[in-house]
This record gives structure tokens, C-alpha cells and sequence, in this order.
């Protein structure tokens, strides 16, 4: 399967200067879905993955297919304010200004082994933030996977320690 196909590109999107990878068109490609499904799954075979933390919005979609496929809770980590029972918080810096994800607590168990799931990692930030939020539940960070890596924003230096798997890479690649 030739991911890199299956995934629409598209310049200057949402500003001047950025080519954004849209994992949607793997949505609508049935044989690459369900291989980008399946090699995740495989990753993880033999990792003792307790539960997944998926990240909004595209993170839902592979982490609900992941819980679902292997029988484990599904937890969302969502934008501040989407929640509504009592979470834990973590900011965290974006090129410009800051963010906020949050988790219901009641939902992170402790003592557990979470696998985080989201479609695309460029800096590592996001990725970060949701990993101390699993670490100040007292629970443990099984693995961090996303379909596409950018390396070459050097996301190794805030997620190596939690080695992290992509399906494909892009080396800052213009189209
Ligand atoms: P970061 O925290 O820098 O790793 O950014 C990761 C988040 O931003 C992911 O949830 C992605 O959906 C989104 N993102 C960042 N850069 C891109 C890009 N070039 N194409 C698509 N999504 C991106």
C-alpha cells in the first residue's frame, strides 16, 4: 500500500508557508483505511496496551478504531471547555500563543498503560502535553502513534523517551 497516495496535500493550508497533510482522504479509501488500521494495530501486538488516549479531532477516529478492534477503553483528550465532568488540564505552546487540552479524570485509571493515538506529529507539543497529563494520573505512556511524522521539526527531542511509531515520514518535502 502506498500511503503517501492516499494522502491529500495541500498548500499553504491554513496559512502561507505550511503544506498540510490531510489524513480525511485516507477516510475515504477503504483499502488504505483499513491498511493504516491494521499497521497499527500490528505495532502494538505485543505492547500491553491497557487503553488509548486519542487527541481531537482526527486522533478520534484511528483511536476509536484501535479500542474498538482490540477491546480496550477509549479516553479523549479534547479542546478546554468540551468536557463537562471534572479534568485534568495541560497547556502547551503552539508557533503562535498556547492551547489547552483536557481529560476527565475519572476516566484515566491509574496504574494503567496508555497508548496515545493522533493523525500527525510536527512538533511533538501536542503529543507532549497529553503524555504529562497520563504521568500526573499516576498512570504510564504505552506509546505514542500517528500515521504521519515530520521529523525534521525535531518532535524526537519532547516524545523520543516514549518512541514514538508513524506509518510515513516527510522530510519537509514542498509540493
Ligand atoms: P504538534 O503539537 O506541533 O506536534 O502539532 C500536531 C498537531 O497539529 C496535530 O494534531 C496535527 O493535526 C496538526 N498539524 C500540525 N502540522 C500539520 C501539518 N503540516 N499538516 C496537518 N496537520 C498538522
Amino acid at each position: 500500500m502506498d500511503l503517501d497516495k492516499a494522502i491529500r496535500k495541500v498548500p499553504d493550508f491554513p496559512k502561507p508557508g505550511i503544506l498540510f497533510y490531510d489524513i480525511t482522504s485516507i477516510f475515504t479509501n477503504p483499502p488504505a483505511f483499513r491498511y493504516a488500521v491494521e499497521q497499527m494495530i500490528l505495532r502494538y501486538a505485543n505492547n500491553n496496551v491497557d487503553g488509548v488516549v486519542a487527541i481531537e479531532s482526527r486522533g478520534f477516529l484511528m483511536g476509536a478504531c484501535y479500542a474498538e478492534k482490540t477491546g480496550v477503553p477509549l479516553v479523549l483528550a479534547r479542546k478546554k471547555g468540551k468536557l463537562p465532568g471534572k479534568t485534568l488540564q495541560q497547556s502547551y505552546d503552539l508557533e503562535y500563543g498556547s492551547a489547552t487540552l483536557e481529560i476527565h479524570e475519572a476516566d484515566l485509571t491509574p496504574g494503567k498503560r496508555w497508548l496515545i493515538i493522533d493523525d500527525l506529529i510536527a512538533t511533538g507539543g501536542t503529543l507532549q502535553a497529553v503524555a504529562e497529563m497520563i504521568e500526573r494520573a499516576g498512570s504510564e505512556v504505552a506509546g505514542i502513534f500517528s500515521i504521519i511524522g515530520l521529523p525534521f521539526l525535531n518532535y524526537m527531542d519532547k516524545i523520543g523517551k516514549y518512541k514514538p511509531v508513524t506509518l510515513i515520514d516527510y522530510h519537509g518535502e514542498t509540493v
